[in-house]
């Protein structure tokens, strides 16, 4: 193995840890602003969590309060539509972007006191009593008690996103290493600054690395004294398909919800147990998923089950993500820990990676994301 990871004699050299959304999206970014990146994946790009999302661009239906996370989640919604259009025209291939939003249905009393609450802060919201929400989506149950309606809550196919970002980035001329695993962090002696990886192929070293490895971050921390509390959040889903399209807007409601994809199916989703890395797909949580989803559009009752999937959430105990560098290992910076909104986060954490290797100012105050909260017991 080539120990080197420069490709050029000018270029500075970036190591991305971690070939999710969030490791190809820092990766493209790096690669725009003039950086020799090296990906490195220890199984094939894009098979754990990112592929086994629902690709819902849900600034305002997955926050709930108002601060600097909605903030952050707002600013790469806002990128989203741009940032896709342009890794459509490099790749030549499609995101399945779909410019309609969330209708975020309020089931019981509880729901509805939750939704009216985010009324006095959310932006890009509108309560809509129960007979406008059924003129929205006439296949909603009847029972249903009102809701907000999202329009700028978009959404994506995962799958095909990860495929366009794959497809931009080898453009660009990433060097891809896939089934290559890194075992650890490489420190200089005395600095503690990070000088490269160990892989399962041998050492690589560059300028900068970047650890975007999901759920599986911490092993790589821990041995920098660093114990970042990640852990896998168990998502299951399934994908039906009805012989005319149901609905046009995504329709949530608590504990589940149903995207409408471009290719006529339903992406339904997402159970939420942590479990370990255990990603098997369970009959018992598949069948109550179903039930709930037929609860919300009861014509779902006797759709055509197309597939089942899971995968493991990068969860973080705050549920906020790591992003930023951290003072004891310079050199490194951090972009994981997205939990339930890495699709929705990944264009502004590439453009905050990008800022951070070129040491220019971030788009968004970091402080609330830096992995030095751990130090001071404010995550764990
Ligand atoms: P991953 O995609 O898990 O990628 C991390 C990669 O790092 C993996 O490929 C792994 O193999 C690799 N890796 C780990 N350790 C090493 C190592 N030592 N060496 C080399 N490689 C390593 N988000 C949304 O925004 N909208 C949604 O609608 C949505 N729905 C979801 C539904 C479900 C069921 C699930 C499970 C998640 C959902 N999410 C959603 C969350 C989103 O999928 C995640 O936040 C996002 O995929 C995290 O991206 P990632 O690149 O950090 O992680």
């Amino acid at each position: 193995m080539n120990t080197d990871s420069s490709h050029t004699d000018t270029k500075p050299t970036v190591i991305i840890v971690g070939g999710g959304i969030i490791g190809c999206s820092a990766a493209y970014e790096l690669g725009k602003a003039g950086f020799a990146c090296t990906l490195i994946e220890k199984g094939a790009l894009n098979q754990e969590a990112s592929t086994a999302a629902a690709g819902m661009l849900g600034a305002q239906s997955e926050t709930h309060q108002p601060g600097p996370y909605y903030e952050l989640c707002r600013l790469s919604q806002q990128l989203y539509r741009a940032w896709t259009d342009e890794l459509e025209q490099v790749s030549g291939l499609t995101a399945q972007y779909v410019a309609e939003g969330i209708v975020r249905a309020a089931l019981t009393e509880e729901d509805e006191a939750e939704l009216r609450g985010r009324l006095s802060w959310i932006r890009d919201a509108e309560w809509v009593q129960p007979a406008e929400m059924l003129k929205l989506e006439p296949e909603l149950t009847p029972a249903v008690r009102g809701g907000l309606y999202l329009p700028a809550d978009h959404h994506v196919h995962p799958v095909w996103l990860a495929k366009t970002l794959q497809a931009a980035i080898a453009k660009q001329g990433c060097a891809i290493r896939e089934w290559t695993p890194v075992i650890r962090l490489l420190t200089e002696p005395g600095s503690g600054r990070i000088r490269g990886v160990q892989t399962s192929e041998g050492p690589l070293y560059a300028d900068l690395v970047v650890l975007a490895a999901g759920a599986w971050s911490t092993a790589l921390t821990e041995p920098l004294g660093l114990s970042l509390p990640i852990f896998p959040v168990k998502g299951q889903c399934i994908s039906l398909k009805t012989e005319a399209p149901l609905i046009r807007s995504t329709v949530f409601t608590k504990g589940c919800y149903v995207v409408p994809k471009r290719d006529g199916s339903y992406i339904v989703g997402a159970t939420q147990t942590e479990s370990g890395f255990d990603k098997r797909s369970t009959a018992k949580v598949i069948g109550e998923l179903h039930t709930k989803a037929a609860a919300l559009l009861p014509r779902l009752a006797d759709a055509e089950f197309v597939a089942t999937w899971a995968g493991l959430r990068p969860g973080t105990r705050d549920a906020l993500p790591f992003l930023g560098t951290w003072d004891a290992a310079p050199g490194l910076i951090f972009a994981t820990g997205h939990y339930r909104n890495g699709i929705l986060l990944a264009p502004a954490t590439a453009q905050i990676v990008a800022e951070l290797a070129q040491d220019r100012p971030t788009s968004a105050d970091l402080t609330p994301f830096t992995p030095a909260r751990v130090t001071v017991g404010t995550a764990a």
